[in-house]
């Protein structure tokens, strides 16, 4: 076997993302010594993991990254996915990171002497921090019934969903209401195709809300700045599931009673499939409450904000239920019912299948504060929750990123952490 080839260096950083290149940042403006490993290309997850009519669903004024905050004519609007891209690139032309594209992070590991082992197919570097800036949605998840549908119908992942034409003719089942399913099946509905959607648990948010979006309400309200240990259940914020509503065409709240209202066809949750027979709890009604719900709370966080401040503000029409569905349904058959794909958007997780240190809680969750690991050397960026709403996002991923290199430039000196 060829021996493979050993480097030294400070740093090393996993993932050439916005959470990756954004540890670069600091790291480098502290002139410390380091690689980011990337296995693919950077920004990979947004140049081949989005679909066509991707638009970002924050606005625009939330993509800050390190001293590259957004600065186009459109702050209160929502980047396509290729204004996105140029805004990356932009970023990584602002510095010219120490990037290795096309290495893929094999193994992590700890070393007798304190220091870290980070392993590729062709060399091991040896480092005294390892930034682990993977993000939150590399392995998709898929239930494990989906291998009993029959074969005759085509199964597609979200990730690999790009646009209308790359699902057959027929009906195609969405499965699951996170931001990518609705999305997704707005994108079959607005291109004319059939389309019908198993609802899940995902909240909802309301868009425009008492004359401004939502989550300018929401940032001024200071929402966005809680971190994770102040929390009510920090355990049960960190498990849930985005909030659905869209930045498309300028961007939109979704009531998926107002889709069910002209047409399209709703059921509970998907909880087995047999051949063609595809099985649902009956709690299409429950879902479409729970997420009503979080609407609802969202509007009385901004409603009692606007009271207190005594901010003038247009009133809102009374929320009202524009559907209830007829009755539950608790199976169909795919091929009496026309079904000819389903298309899964049933979640994501992180992959730390190549992490041999023992710092793994509960679901597979890194045990960490903020990013610094509790093993040492070991750091975690990027990941939804980290510290605060914003950490697995464009808006607040930078402060995360400043934190963890002041941890590790400390560890460096010497100088007390
Ligand atoms: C559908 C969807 C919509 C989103 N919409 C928004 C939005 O509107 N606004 C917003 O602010 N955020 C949004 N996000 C969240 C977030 O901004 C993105 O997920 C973003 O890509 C996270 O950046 P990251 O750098 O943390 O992770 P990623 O972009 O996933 O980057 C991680 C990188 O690590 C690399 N990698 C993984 N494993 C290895 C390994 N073993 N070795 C080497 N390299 C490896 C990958 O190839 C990848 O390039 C959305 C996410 C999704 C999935």
């Amino acid at each position: 076997m060829k021996e493979k080839y050993q480097k030294f260096v400070s740093v090393v950083v996993v993932g050439g993302g916005q959470a990756g290149l954004s540890a670069s940042y600091y790291l480098g403006k502290s002139d410390i010594d380091h690689v980011v490993l990337e296995r693919s290309e950077r920004f990979h997850a947004w140049k081949n993991d989005r679909w066509d009519s991707f638009c970002l669903v924050t606005p625009n004024w939330q993509c800050r990254l390190p001293d590259w905050e957004y600065k186009g004519k459109e702050p209160h609007g929502f980047m396509p996915k290729d204004e996105i891209i140029d805004y990356l690139e932009g970023f990584a032309e602002s510095f010219d990171p120490p990037l290795h594209e096309g290495v893929q992070v094999i193994r992590v590991d700890q070393r007798p002497d304190g220091k870290v082992e980070v392993e590729s197919p062709d060399c091991i570097w040896i480092a005294s921090a390892v930034i682990m800036a993977t993000g939150s949605y590399d392995r998709q998840i898929k239930p494990t019934f989906a291998e009993k549908l029959d074969p005759s119908i085509t199964q597609i992942s979200s990730k690999d969903y790009k646009r209308p034409s790359d699902i057959p003719k027929g009906m195609c089942m969405v499965v699951g209401t996170g931001q990518s399913g609705v999305q997704m099946m707005e994108d079959l509905w607005l291109a004319g195709r059939k389309v019908c959607l198993s609802v899940g648990t995902a909240p909802r948010s309301p868009r425009i809300y008492r004359g401004r979006d939502a989550t300018d309400w929401l940032h001024e309200i200071g929402e966005y700045a809680v971190p994770i240990d102040q929390q009510p259940n920090p355990e049960a914020t960190e498990a849930k599931t985005n909030h659905y509503l869209s930045g498309r065409d300028g961007g939109h709240e979704i009531d998926l009673r107002d889709y069910a209202s002209k047409g399209l066809q709703l059921y509970g949750t998907v909880d087995d499939i047999n051949g063609f027979d595809i099985h649902f709890s009956q709690n299409l009604e429950e879902n479409l409450d729970k997420a009503d719900e979080s609407y609802l709370r969202i509007c009385g966080m901004i409603d009692d904000y606007i009271d207190r401040m005594k901010i003038s503000a247009p009133l809102e029409p009374k929320f009202e239920k524009k559907w209830h569905p007829p009755k539950e349904t608790n199976h169909v058959n795919a091929m009496e019912s026309g079904i000819t794909s389903i298309l899964w958007c049933t979640g994501f997780v992180a992959d730390y299948s190549w992490l041999k240190v023992d710092c793994l809680g509960p679901r597979g969750r890194p045990r960490h504060k903020r990013g610094i690991g509790e093993a040492e050397g070991i750091y975690f960026l990027g990941l939804n929750w980290l510290h605060t709403w914003g950490s697995g996002r464009f808006l607040s991923v930078a402060e995360d990123a400043e934190h963890v290199v002041e941890d590790i430039k400390k560890s460096l000196t010497g100088a007390p952490c």
